[in-house]
């Protein structure tokens, strides 16, 4: 069960209206949360790892290999998800590596030249079992460059899924990338025209912007997949920097890093909560998982695992 297909995560909820918790690594101590908080919480997960992650790290294998090793420990579904490669090649490696699916991020090109490129993509992964997730309508944020008040047109967005053969599309409807306020305004009307004509599952990035209600607003849309990044970091670092602030002599980054990793478990937990991915809908049989999870002893945080 661990290593799990996004297919087999996202199709499922968005029959059922709920949410996918997609959330991005940085370090090998998010992947650990991030599971942990999806174990406590007993909902399927997304590990996900930015083409600019791997940029951080110099290479994509390190950090990638670590996830597929979390992923195929963890007591419940995980997918490993390869987020905005705007590299072919960066796709591929990451298919080699073993990720069950990707996100091609061809956006900032012209219309033409994105479905060219991500229908290539596509073909390639498909060929090899690979889920593909592409970009419509330039979501903004990071850069400045694009405006968050771009918007993904319903008949384009329509068009592309066809034209591509992509299995699920990121939209703009009003979020934007790396807010350090949950202060982004959701064109809701906009999500319920785009899910009516599209036929594959909704991608929401820069969720880390959205307020909770609004996030539960959106997946009663019809958003299905909710990239959160941005809110997992500030959690970490606020954690990390107290911990630090209470102790001049810390040095041991165990730690210190444990407190930044007991953080983002905590969050990562309560967020599938607000998705409406907790206690085991989205679980086979919707039974929850089985054996009792690492709050009582079992395979989880508290067993020692990942100490
Ligand atoms: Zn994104």
């Amino acid at each position: 069960m661990p290593l799990t297909s996004m297919a087999d995560i996202v199709g499922p909820a968005r029959a059922a209206g709920r949410g996918v918790g997609a959330f991005n690594v940085i370090g090998i101590e998010h992947a650990e949360a991030i599971v942990t908080g999806a174990e406590t919480a007993q909902a399927p997960v997304v590990l996900q790892i930015s083409e600019n992650c791997a940029a951080y790290h110099g290479a994509l294998a390190p950090i990638m290999t670590a996830c597929l090793a979390i992923a195929a420990a963890a007591a419940g579904p995980v997918a490993v998800h390869l987020d905005h490669a705007t590299r072919a090649d960066l796709v591929h490696e990451a298919g080699g590596l073993g990720a069950g699916s990707v996100m091609y991020d061809a956006s900032a090109r012209a219309y033409a030249d994105n479905v060219t490129a991500t229908a290539d993509v596509a073909r390639w992964c498909h060929d090899r079992g690979i889920w593909v997730e592409a970009e419509l309508g330039e979501i903004g944020g990071k850069d400045g460059v694009h405006s968050p008040a771009a918007r993904t047109r319903p008949d384009e967005a329509a068009g592309y899924v066809t034209a591509t053969g992509v299995d699920a599309l990121a939209v703009a409807v009003g979020s934007s990338h790396a807010m350090l306020t949950r202060t982004a305004v959701l064109d809701l009307g906009l999500i319920t025209r785009i899910r009516a004509a599209v036929s594959v599952p909704l991608v929401l990035h820069g969720s880390s912007g959205v307020p909770d209600q609004d996030l539960a607003g959106a997946i009663a849309a019809g958003m299905t997949k909710i990239n959160v990044a941005t809110q997992l970091n500030k959690a970490f670092t606020a954690a990390i920097r107290d911990r630090l602030a209470d102790d001049a002599r810390l040095v041991d980054p165990r730690r210190y890093g444990a407190a930044g990793r007991d953080a983002v478990a905590a969050e990562v937990a309560r967020l599938l909560g607000v998705l409406g991915a907790a206690g085991g809908a989205g679980l086979a049989g919707g039974a929850g998982l089985a054996g009792g999870l690492g709050r009582d002893g079992g395979p989880g945080r508290d067993g020692g695992r990942r100490r």
